[in-house]
């Protein structure tokens, strides 16, 4: 299978801003990556339905994780008060970049499979986790500045995104999410839980849950579409083609639409 991240290139320099500016993180990530690659093996022996069976715990994938949180901390990546949803979207990111230098994509896969599939499971673990090391941590620590690891930690995705007969896009990057891989979700939290479940094609570069307010549902009538540019709102009209190539007639901002 094609897994639409597996092309993601690293960043200019990533290995030495790993070593250097994450020093902690760096020692931490091989063993993460080690333990994942393995959990994976275990996962993809599907049972009788043809699902993956659940994840042992004997692996050592949340000792491993705990590590890695602990590294996070130590790197300044992460206080005290982050949310088990953006200490999730933190080791997307680091796992993203980590894999783009050369690492296992099978350890990528399992980490989709944990974070995405199984979302609610992971970030009760991840609270979990954070519970037990908030001793070594200080809640208010101030976070790195630094411009190379914030490079590093860019968005793989924007807040701009729309509803299609093919799923949820971004307007900005090429994210597409087929309908059943991912569920709209209601109070409190209204928005996309995304969890490829359906085609098991884990895109790490999309987030784990998009909340509503970033969704747009362009309005289609008579063969015609209005949607708004992702730069400036401007409300953009055009034919209804199944994918569109749109230019802002105010910002000249070009994009990509299914419809
Ligand atoms: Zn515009």
């Amino acid at each position: 299978m094609d897994y639409p991240f597996a092309n993601t290139l690293a960043k200019p320099d990533s290995r030495l801003i790993f070593k250097n500016k994450l020093p902690h993180i760096d020692a931490a990530m091989p063993e993460f990556f080690r333990v994942m690659a393995i959990a994976n093996q275990s996962i993809s022996q599907r049972n009788m339905f043809g699902n993956p069976q659940g994840i042992r715990h004997d692996l050592g994938v949340d000792t491993a994780l705990k590590l890695l949180l602990v590294a996070c901390y130590q790197d300044r990546l992460l206080h005290g008060k982050h949310s088990p949803l953006a200490v999730a979207e933190v080791l997307r990111k680091l796992v993203l970049q980590w894999y783009a230098l050369g690492h296992s994509l099978q350890s990528c896969l399992f980490f989709g499979y944990y974070f995405y599939a199984l979302q609610s499971q992971a970030l009760y673990v991840l609270k979990d986790i954070s519970q037990q090391i908030s001793l070594l941590v200080d809640p208010e620590q101030a976070l790195t500045q630094d411009p190379q690891v914030q490079s590093l930690l860019a968005p793989t995705h924007s807040n701009r995104w729309y509803t299609s007969s093919h799923g949820v896009g971004d307007k900005l990057f090429a994210i597409l999410i087929q309908p059943q891989d991912a569920t709209r979700t209601d109070l409190p939290r209204p928005g996309y839980h995304i969890h490829f479940k359906k085609s098991w094609a884990f895109d790490l570069r999309a987030p784990l849950f998009l909340p509503l307010a970033e969704v747009e549902e362009p309005l289609i009538q008579n063969n015609k579409i209005i949607t708004s540019c992702p730069r400036c709102a401007q409300k953009c009209r055009g034919t209804a083609f199944d994918h569109l190539e749109i230019t802002c007639p105010a910002c000249q901002q070009h994009w990509k639409q299914w419809t």
